[in-house]
């Protein structure tokens, strides 16, 4: 595996974009903890991550891409390797054509949320339920995001993406397995942008529905902390949050970190938590979960990094 100085010497002369060394993740993920990055790499466009990713892989460097690393737990340990910030693509684009309807194509590091409200301007129907995922279109489509019973592949016809051998192509939305909060894309896969087939609506109506969902969710999530979204997966027939209510764990603290009083499925970070705490609460929830309701919960937030 290479070390610290190698993947700083690989990195050094790749065409300008901003790189961090040793970059603590607290600063960027939405719950505000996690330890140092060997590498930060600020993508500004395809030509700038074709680079850096041909140049990580000649040397086996390990990266991850992430978007607004909001469903992402970084151990305090850091992440020996590069992660690959996608947030500086961003160019969201809007098409008709009488064969193919309304679409609109967002690259990778687009905020759905621009996406979103680009769609009311537009007045376009199908991307409502995405109103307040504070997420990216890379992020929500690797998660297969989704709220209100829809899904990121509800909308999406195509999507274009580096391969593991560095190759970039189209798929089809019909060759990629979604299932609850996951693909089937192979790890090492870097989304590039997305192709969202929309409808034509009325802007009023549009508005609307993205104001009660926004609304919904400034009352019933913590949003005055940091925090991840939902912590865990809902089960076949329970939802998580109330399993955790049930369970008489809302409230419960490991160091800076708080099972939020009021939404038993998220954690928050009260000012000083560490991903250690964060993670400390996810495994007595799971541990009780199993102990006191027989139910394995799972995560929906990505772990990644060193202890
Ligand atoms: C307040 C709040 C509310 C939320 N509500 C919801 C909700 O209602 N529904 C929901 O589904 N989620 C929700 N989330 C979780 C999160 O916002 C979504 O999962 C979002 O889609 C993640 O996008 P991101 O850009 O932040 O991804 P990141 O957190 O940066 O990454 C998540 C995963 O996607 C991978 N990834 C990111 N970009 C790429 C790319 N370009 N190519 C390949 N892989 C990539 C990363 O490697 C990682 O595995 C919420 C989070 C918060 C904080």
């Amino acid at each position: 595996m290479a070390g610290k100085n190698e993947i700083k010497k690989t990195l050094s002369d790749v065409a300008a974009g901003k790189i961090l060394y040793d970059e603590p993740m607290s600063n960027h993920t939405s719950l505000a903890v996690g330890g140092k990055a060997d590498a930060l790499v600020f993508i500004k466009n395809e030509d700038q991550l074709l680079e850096v990713v041909k140049k990580l892989k000649e040397k086996k460097v390990i990266f991850l891409p992430v978007g607004n690393l909001t469903n992402i737990i970084i151990r305090d340990g850091g992440y020996r390797g590069a992660i690959l910030l996608m947030t500086g693509m961003k160019k969201i684009s809007y098409e008709y054509t009488p064969e193919s309807g309304y679409l609109v194509t967002a690259q990778a590091g687009a905020a759905l949320a621009k996406v979103v409200n680009m769609s009311v301007s537009d007045e376009l129907t199908g991307l409502e339920f995405c109103a307040g995922i504070p997420g990216t279109v890379g992020g929500a489509v690797w998660m297969n995001a989704g709220a209100y019973g829809k899904e990121m592949k509800d909308v999406i016809k195509a999507i274009s993406l580096m391969d593991a051998e560095g190759e970039i192509r189209t798929m089809n939305s019909e060759e990629i397995s979604f299932s609850y909060r996951k693909t089937s894309l192979p790890p090492d896969t870097v989304i590039l942008a997305a192709q969202f087939k929309l409808k034509k609506g009325e802007r009023e109506k549009i508005k609307k529905k993205i104001n009660e969902i926004l609304q919904w969710r400034q009352k019933k999530h913590p949003l005055e902390f940091p925090n991840a979204g939902s912590i865990f997966k809902n089960l076949p027939m329970q939802i998580a949050g109330k399993l955790i209510e049930d369970m008489g764990m809302k409230g419960m603290s490991a160091g800076g970190a708080q099972i939020s009083p009021r939404h038993a499925n998220f954690i928050v970070n009260r000012g000083s938590a560490t991903a250690s705490d964060v993670l400390e609460l996810i495994a007595l929830i799971q541990s009780r979960a199993e102990k006191e309701k027989g139910v394995k919960l799972e995560t929906e937030v990505v772990i990644v990094g060193e202890d």
